[in-house]
């Protein structure tokens, strides 16, 4: 990865950085200071000077268990409600439908390039799993299940331009879509990791923030509304 969590801070740092960080505390070794911090599994990690300038990178020096490691094993992915509640998941859909554009949008925001035939399959998994119907969603939430629901594969995207393909993690303690809005007190993390074939490499750290319902800098056109609508 090129950037981690700061040591102690909730925010993103570069190795070169990381380096200067550890040189300020006085380290001559940036392995010796306490290492940067891995965004979904948080544990500490080790840092690696590149081979050219600037592709030094930071590293999971063990063998445990990272869903960034292994973006496919993440918990919550493929989970279907256990006690689906069928008044809040057509109410659910319903908020889906009515904010199709505004949700598209903030997509967009999230992952560069989105084809709207990624859009239809995320809107197709969201159905068979039945996101809908989980007890007490608060469907303003939706844009950030969704991001998890499919893998943004280069090949997929609008006319083939994403270089990267992008896999969306919630932090290592959401082990089900519900443990999101439990209350703890404070957001859960929402990290986009960008890969390289198997190499983790850059990380966007988002908010799950609802003012995008106002935003919609995306708009769809009617048909796209209709298409995505029915899929819905
Ligand atoms: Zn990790």
């Amino acid at each position: 990865m090129f950037e981690v969590l700061h040591p102690h801070k909730n925010e993103l740092i570069t190795q070169p950085e990381y380096i200067q960080l550890a040189a300020e505390h006085g380290f001559q070794l940036p392995n010796e200071y306490v290492g940067g911090r891995c965004p979904v599994c948080k544990r500490r990690m080790k840092v690696r000077a590149g081979h050219k300038k600037d592709d030094g990178h930071f590293y999971h020096n063990d063998k445990l268990f990272c869903p960034t490691k292994d973006p496919a094993s993440r918990p919550y992915l493929g989970k279907t409600p256990t006690n689906a509640d069928p008044v809040a998941a057509a109410r659910n859909r319903e908020f889906a439908r009515n904010n199709i554009n505004a949700i598209w949008s903030r997509l967009n925001e999230m992952v560069p390039y989105l084809d709207l035939k990624e859009f239809v399959s995320i809107l197709e998994e969201a159905r068979r799993i039945n996101v809908y119907g989980y007890v007490d969603l608060d469907p303003t939430i939706l844009p950030y299940v969704y991001v998890t629901l499919i893998n943004f594969l280069p090949s997929k995207s609008r006319n083939k331009q994403r270089k990267f393909k992008f896999c969306f993690f919630y932090e290592a303690e959401v082990k089900d879509y519900e443990d999101l809005w439990i209350d703890r007190g404070r957001e859960c993390h929402l990290s986009r990791i960008s890969y390289d074939g198997n190499q983790t490499k850059r990380v966007k750290v988002f908010e799950m923030e609802r003012e995008y319902l106002t935003r919609v800098e995306y708009p769809l056109s009617e048909r796209q509304e209709q298409w995505v609508s029915s899929v819905c």
